[in-house]
């Protein structure tokens, strides 16, 4: 749902987009891009064109409404539920719309069974495997009873055999991204020795990027694709090429003031001049997802410059330092992500200075109302 009381507008370049799925092309043969979560805050229905026009004929959305939504948006893409049919109604959407649905309960497949049934027509899952998520999933000893209970059904064709890796994006646990695929191989092999043609697919962009060994048949990117560094601050870091941020957000400069030695700025007074000095209000606040967590820590840019946050942020109004920038006017755009000089904020260093990662920043900041430059 776009945040529609604002002056924060957020742009996505869909150039940005195409270079960095052109990257992940130079590294898995065979990446279907993960747009769930609205393109993890990017649009969907502007993501997933273009993508398609660049030769994905696979992705990951996430519930199956919004599989249902992309499948709607582009009728010959081969779209998959992430989540998986989870209330009563996902099961006859699910068979419309030939989606194929992540796998994790039994009784999810004797649903899509009886569903595929009275339609009459096959369906396709994935088999959703947990190796070490603790999270959805079939426990790996489950393998040999899945495919007993598959053998028994009609309608029901297993299309993948997932995972989801915990620790890809970081080297010192690499251990455990072997461990996992340990036991991927494992539930593997029980559907191999039945003589199933099941695709294989275990890797997300940390893997794409760093664990070239389990790519399997089909691999899953979503962050590299926006533009964020699955590695971003572990000595992994230079293994990705450089990406292009596709999403920058700004918002107006709205007030500038001088402030006296002494005053404070913002609820609190956590922040108190100690000169006097300049300092420009901007029109953005938690209200539209830019977080408090931010006060005192963020930094803005504008006009070729970062400045930071002094004190808290508010609901709407957030205060900025503007001494260094003596040319700084009311109607200023002020980038809080992104920028267009060699200061411009990337978001891996908005997601550290916010206590959080790249998804986060990505996903709530791309609630607000958004507009799209790059397109063919
Ligand atoms: C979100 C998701 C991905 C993509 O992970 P990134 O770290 O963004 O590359 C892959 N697989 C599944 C199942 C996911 O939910």
């Amino acid at each position: 749902m776009t945040i529609w009381y604002n002056q924060v507008r957020v742009r996505i370049d869909l150039q940005a987009l195409l270079h960095n799925y052109d990257v992940i092309k130079g590294y898995a043969a065979n990446p279907a891009p993960i747009v769930k979560s609205d393109a993890y805050g990017h649009g969907l229905k502007a993501v997933a064109p273009v993508l398609a026009q660049a030769g994905a004929t696979t992705m990951g959305a996430g519930t199956v409404y919004e599989a249902a939504v992309l499948k709607e948006e582009l009728p010959n893409l081969e779209v998959i539920s992430l989540l998986g049919p989870l209330e009563e109604e996902d099961y006859p959407l699910a068979c419309e719309k030939d989606l194929i649905v992540f796998v994790s309960r039994t009784e999810q497949l004797l649903l899509l069974e009886e569903e595929a049934r009275r339609v009459g027509a096959p369906m396709r899952v994935a088999l959703k495997f947990d190796t070490g998520m603790s999270r959805l999933g079939f426990s790996p000893g489950e393998a040999a009873g899945v495919a007993a209970v598959l053998d028994g059904l009609e309608f029901i064709r297993a299309s993948l055999v997932c995972s989801h890796l915990a620790t890809a994006d970081d080297p010192d646990q690499k251990s455990y991204v072997q461990d996992q695929a340990q036991r991927f191989e494992g539930i593997l092999q029980v559907f191999n020795a039945r003589g199933l043609a099941i695709r294989a697919s275990l890797a997300n962009s940390g893997a794409v990027f760093g664990f070239p060994n389990y790519h399997y048949d089909l691999q899953r990117p979503g962050i590299g694709l926006y533009g964020g560094n699955p590695f971003y601050g572990s000595a992994w870091e230079d293994l990705v090429p450089k990406l292009a941020q596709a999403m920058s957000v700004t918002t107006k400069l709205i007030q500038i003031r001088t402030v006296t030695s002494g005053q404070s700025v913002s609820y609190g007074r956590t922040f108190v001049s100690k000169t006097e000095m300049r300092i420009g209000i901007v029109a953005v606040g938690y209200a539209d997802n830019y977080s408090r967590g931010l006060s005192s820590k963020g930094w803005m840019y504008l006009r070729g410059q970062r400045v930071p946050v002094l004190g808290r942020v508010c609901m709407q109004l957030t205060a900025i330092d503007l001494t260094h920038v003596p040319d700084a006017e009311v109607g200023d755009d002020v980038y809080l992500l992104g920028g267009d000089g060699p200061q411009a904020i990337t978001v891996d260093e908005l997601a550290a200075w916010w206590g959080t990662i790249s998804y986060e920043v990505f996903c709530l900041l791309g609630q607000n109302p958004r507009e799209y430059v790059g397109q063919n």
